[in-house]
């Protein structure tokens, strides 16, 4: 017998992208989504489907809260827990001072416990779905999917490849090795569960032509793994890296000329892009995650929100933890907002949700099985609460429209409004418990 469960509270969502569609909105002031076997079953308003609901329905109420799909975010590293909040450094000094912390992830033991840590906030903070780096060591991406699977959650993740460039104190692998490491990782987890794997290398800077042809042949080898790396987030860095690949136009052509362009690619802050640089993006479906967070932290600039726009480029949102000094994915909405806004563009609350949610599951091409509510999909949710502080509730009781509440939950909001989380049904956090 399959058991269902109705969660009642307001619902949001989003069916298309707001960016290039009108009426893509559904918000239900007074909904009902049920779920069964992990699965949504139906979604709608209370008084339609209530009475529909099988004798002896468990029925959840989420008063004074509203209802969305989980957040994605496809931006974020995982042994940045004890870097976080590090004062006063742009990107490559940055990098200098917290690479080196990376290195305790290769015992096994510590990769375990920050992993369980990590994913543990991550879930505080409404993230149901992740795009990870790593360490370089295998352990620390062994021990993220562990944690992963024990609860059946949407994770992407690799290993970061390095092998020059890198701080002291911080172990460089070779080709052979991240070519080892990273097959053994994808034949252990890769596809199983919600698992993905990601080739993952950490930046242009830090890999020879012979570690980017791994890269190359890794990709070749696996039909539907991911491609995760960092792109033209800092003047100096870009500078840095037409050093070492001086045959190359631009910072995107030194993935392009290892062929690691494409649908399952996803790069990380894309800052100073030119318009070329877009077109070649747009040609090649390839994803583009700024980091609103991180980019205010590090001074590393303002991502083309209208550009990306204007080139219906696939935009998805991160954090980039711990460069990003927050892994809550509503607080990447707001500094995204602030970002557009010192560009002259306003970005509206539909968008922003739409980067974080259905946006996220587009970007990596699972969006047949999350990012909204329709039925089949895997019941991924949060419920975000309208009475989370004082000031929320106060300012919500003079919210007017379905926008302005949406947007009122996206400025003030952070983990305190994330009152509970569930992965494929299972509530896998709860605020006040
Ligand atoms: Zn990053």
């Amino acid at each position: 017998m399959t058991l269902t469960v109705a969660h009642r509270g307001s619902l949001f969502h989003l069916l298309a992208d707001p960016r290039f569609k009108e009426d893509c909105v559904e918000f239900i002031e007074d909904g009902l989504l049920t779920v069964s076997e992990g699965v949504i079953e139906s979604m709608g308003p209370a008084d339609q489907l209530l009475h529909q609901l099988p004798a002896g329905t468990k029925v959840i109420q989420h008063n004074d809260a509203v209802l969305v799909p989980g957040f994605f975010d496809l931006h974020v590293h995982s042994p940045q827990l004890t870097t976080v909040a590090i004062y006063g450094e742009q990107l490559l000094g940055w990098l200098n001072t917290i690479i080196p912390e990376e290195e305790a992830y290769k015992d096994p033991e510590i990769a375990s416990k920050r992993a369980d840590i990590f994913i543990k906030e991550a879930l505080r903070n409404g993230t149901t779905t992740m795009a990870v780096y790593g360490s370089w060591a295998k352990e620390s991406v062994d021990a993220l999917f562990k944690k992963a699977d024990s609860l059946n959650m949407r994770f992407v993740a690799g290993k970061v490849m390095a092998d020059r460039n890198m701080p002291a104190g911080i172990s460089l692998t070779s080709p052979e090795q991240d070519y080892e490491d990273c097959s053994s990782l994808i034949d252990a987890w890769h596809g199983k569960g919600r698992l993905s794997y990601a080739v993952t290398p950490r930046f242009a800077i830090s890999c020879t032509r012979e570690d980017m042809n791994v890269a190359s042949r890794l990709m070749g080898e696996h039909d539907d793994i991911y491609f995760q790396t960092h792109l033209s987030e800092n003047p100096k860095e870009i500078e840095f890296t037409l050093e070492l690949f001086p045959e190359c136009k631009s910072y995107l052509d030194v993935y392009d000329s290892f062929g690691l362009l494409g649908r399952r690619s996803i790069f990380g802050h894309c800052i100073h892009l030119e318009d070329e640089d877009f077109k070649r993006v747009e040609e090649t479906g390839s994803v583009l995650c700024p980091n609103p967070p991180s980019n205010f932290f590090l001074g590393s600039g303002l991502f083309k929100f209208e550009n990306a726009k204007n080139h219906n480029v696939h935009v998805a949102l991160g954090t980039d933890f711990g460069a990003g000094n927050t892994l809550s994915m509503l607080s990447s909405m707001e500094n995204a907002y602030k970002m557009a806004q010192l560009q002259g563009y306003s970005l509206s609350p539909w968008e922003a949700f739409y980067y974080a949610t259905l946006g996220g599951a587009k970007a990596l091409s699972v969006d047949d099985r999350v990012g909204n509510f329709l039925p089949g999909k895997e019941a991924d949710f949060v419920v975000l609460d309208k009475k989370a502080t004082p000031l929320i509730e106060w300012r919500m009781e003079h919210a007017r429209t379905p926008a302005d509440v949406m947007f009122v939950l996206m400025m003030l909001g952070d983990d305190r409004m994330v009152r509970s989380t569930y992965l494929a049904g299972n509530a896998v956090h709860h605020r006040d418990e």
